[in-house]
């Protein structure tokens, strides 16, 4: 058969680069910068933290890291935080959740500026995503999901999505960022009932479920396009996507590979919301 085409998301990030670098251009030398929040010490985060740093570097912004300890309490977190939203050098922010537990992250979600709210938490940018107006900024990964398809030109409008997943960071707001795109969208959870047909059927395969290579051949459809938000560490330690993707070799047309895939765009997207935000804030 025909060979599977890997999208790679370096080659995307690439093209978003540019973008970026166009807009900042249009802002007289001003630089925006990031802030990064982390609460504790978690590896994921730590990690998710260092890619994103890097990618601002790379794209030649600023980045400033706040970082407060796991037990910080609930009010003086809070504190912190507005001193952070309110600071006027700070053109946009990015929190790494979940937050611990004692830490009220849906009081978070409705402090946040709308305009400084990069990764799409406040109740005003997810209603933006669910009403197709694209003045917000909807969650990063599913946006990166979106900007995968676009940049290698695969068309969405009229095509059969499955969505599996229905988080509020990735599952949910895509399918209404497929949806804008014109898609037949399914969106698929642990209660559905036949995850293999929902899935064989689909053009486009979106797998967004947090486990390690779940889905198979047996759940893409010939010629299939296949992305995978998925980031999990297999039982070898090592990093690994939703998808087999070996397993899908003779079968779907185009796959994204765990890691060099989304995950590459995903801190690309954030570069761009950031250049968005200070470009909105400077009129
Ligand atoms: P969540 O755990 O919040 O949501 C997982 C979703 O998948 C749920 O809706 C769940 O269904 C569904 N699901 C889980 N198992 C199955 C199954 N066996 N069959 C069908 N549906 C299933 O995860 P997130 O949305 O936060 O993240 C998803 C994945 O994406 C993770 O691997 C995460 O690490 C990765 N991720 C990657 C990012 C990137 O930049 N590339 C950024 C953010 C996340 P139900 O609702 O019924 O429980």
């Amino acid at each position: 058969g025909t060979t599977m085409e890997a999208l790679k998301g370096a080659a995307v990030s690439a093209a978003i680069k540019e973008q970026v670098q166009n807009r900042l251009a249009e802002l007289d030398g001003y630089i925006p910068t990031l802030a990064i929040i982390r609460v504790g010490e978690k590896p994921d985060d730590i990690s998710y933290e260092k890619g994103a740093m890097k990618k601002m570097a790379s794209f030649g912004l600023n980045v400033q890291s706040y970082t407060f300890p796991e037990d910080i309490s609930d009010a003086l977190f809070k504190e912190e935080f507005a001193k952070i939203n309110a600071d006027k050098a700070i053109d946009g922010i990015l929190m790494l959740r979940p937050l611990p537990k004692h830490i009220c992250e849906k009081d978070i979600e409705k402090m946040i500026d709308p305009a400084k709210d990069l990764d799409g938490i406040s109740p005003e940018n997810i209603a933006k995503v669910f009403a197709g107006d694209s003045t917000g900024f909807a969650p990063c990964t599913a946006e990166a999901v979106i900007e995968v398809l676009k940049a290698y030109n695969i068309p969405m409008q009229g095509k059969r999505v499955t969505v599996v997943g229905r988080s509020m960071v990735v599952g949910k707001p895509l399918s209404m960022l497929f949806v804008k795109e014109n898609a037949t969208v399914t969106i698929c959870h642990t209660r559905t009932a036949d995850l293999k047909a929902e899935c064989s059927r689909a053009e486009i395969l979106v797998a967004a479920a947090g486990r390690a290579r779940m889905l198979d051949s047996a759940y893409a459809g010939k010629d299939a396009v296949v992305i995978d938000v998925g980031i999990n560490v297999d039982e070898n330690g090592r990093l690994c996507g939703d998808v087999d993707y070996e397993s899908l070799e003779g079968i779907a047309s185009m796959a994204t590979p765990v890691p060099g895939g989304v995950g590459a765009v995903t801190t690309a997207v954030l570069a761009k919301h950031l250049v968005q935000a200070a470009a909105r804030a400077r009129g």
